[in-house]
């Protein structure tokens, strides 16, 4: 059985222990101990890390009756070790966890809105709420929390029987069995928790909500407290300045500009469409006077410049409208483009150009005999051209 220090000492950031088993996890050494300071993964918070004497913890597993330390180097049963928990993964596992008790207690008490789970990530975490919540009223619980934050209210650990507890206004009935540990925030919150808390709620600093969308039939709050909710308004900060850099726009108006900016480039490709296709019956005839006929079929294998591959697609179909024909464009824009067709009747088949073409440049492609497409090609677009022409014998 591991005497967990931090159950009693959260602030607890080094300790003496002996290693009393040594195992293996996942094919890295673990080493059991009589007491320790180091938090297990367990109830949406993650573990700590930090050193074990000379030997580094990589994670730590709850194992019910024991902890598991998970080290770089192997340590020997019956070692004493002097254990250093990473303080600053911790302190910010405890800003996390007691913002989001506060936070979970103000969506309880505003709103009746019960929290179902609560998950720790890297860089942001989540409660899921019974209900669905709205924007106004996740604003008033933050404003409530953070109020609470600032009056630095102390945050305290006591235990209870489940007999005392049941008598308590717990926020919600506890999943154990046996003794509980319980944490108070004075005056708000009361739950069964076997987490790291700050010692007062002022450490918490801020509870930044950074997203709610509904969820299962509820609602899922992002949020960020403390060292977090800092990196995460300089993140923003960084976003909103470069976007307003780039379209001459105050903060405010960032939405609206960008709406306009994807009106007006919606309305550009559809003139550009427009214009592609009417351009493409001219140079369509153009292309058709510079092919020579050879055999009865007129053999048009050009490149082209400036055109994508839906105006080389264009082309090829005003082409195909002129007679016997058998065609070949190449784009000049990276990716490469390749269009082949052919008319009716024509002894071509587009599909097998362009499969040999594509086995000797490359990219992807592919269609029916009349018709086939083309892109990705690496090579220079005159050699293409010049491998075609053998193709469709021009
Ligand atoms: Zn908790």
């Amino acid at each position: 059985m591991t005497e967990r220090i931090y159950y009693t000492e959260p602030a607890c950031r080094t300790f003496e222990a002996t290693v009393t088993d040594v195992t293996e996890h996942e094919g890295a050494p673990a080493v059991v101990l009589d007491r320790t300071a180091f938090y297990p993964t367990s109830g949406g918070q993650p573990f700590d890390t930090g050193r074990l004497g000379t030997a580094d913890v990589i994670n730590a597993i709850d194992e019910g009756e024991r902890v598991l330390h998970v080290v770089r180097t192997p340590l020997s049963v019956g070692d004493a070790v002097h254990g250093v928990i990473d303080w600053p993964r911790r302190v910010d596992h405890m800003q996390q966890h007691t913002g989001q008790h506060i936070l979970s207690a103000a969506f309880d008490r505003l709103l009746d809105n019960r929290t179902m789970s609560f998950h720790m990530g890297g860089e942001s975490s989540t409660i899921d709420l019974a209900r669905e919540v709205s924007p106004g009223d996740v604003e008033r619980c933050v404003d409530e929390a953070n109020q609470v934050v600032w009056e630095d209210r102390p945050v305290t650990i006591r235990f209870a029987s489940p007999e005392e507890a049941s008598r308590l206004p717990l926020r919600k009935e506890p999943v154990r069995e046996g003794p509980l540990r319980l944490i108070e925030v004075t005056d708000f919150d009361l739950s069964a928790c076997g987490g790291t808390h700050v010692e007062r709620t002022g450490e918490i600093g801020l509870i930044g909500v950074t997203g709610a969308e509904k969820f299962r039939g509820g609602a899922r709050v992002s949020f960020v407290c403390g060292g977090r909710a800092v990196r995460t308004l300089r993140m923003y900060r960084d976003a909103v300045a470069g976007s307003v850099r780039a379209l001459s726009v105050l903060p405010l108006e960032l939405p609206a500009a960008i709406e306009r900016v994807q009106a007006e480039s919606k309305q550009a490709r559809k003139t550009i469409a427009r214009l592609q296709s009417e351009l493409a019956v001219h140079e369509a005839a153009g292309l058709i006077a510079a092919s020579p006929e050879v055999e009865g079929v007129r053999r048009a294998v050009h490149v082209l410049d400036g055109w994508d591959s839906s105006g080389l697609k264009s082309i090829a179909s005003s082409m195909l409208g002129q007679g016997r024909i058998a065609i070949v464009l190449v784009g000049t824009a990276a990716p490469l483009a390749v269009v082949v067709a052919r008319s009716a009747g024509v002894a071509v088949d587009a599909s097998a150009v362009l499969q040999q073409l594509l086995q000797r440049f490359g990219g992807r492609g592919g269609g029916k005999p009349d018709l086939a497409q083309g892109a990705g090609l690496i090579g220079d677009p005159l050699e293409i051209v010049a491998a075609a022409r053998e193709l469709v014998r021009a």
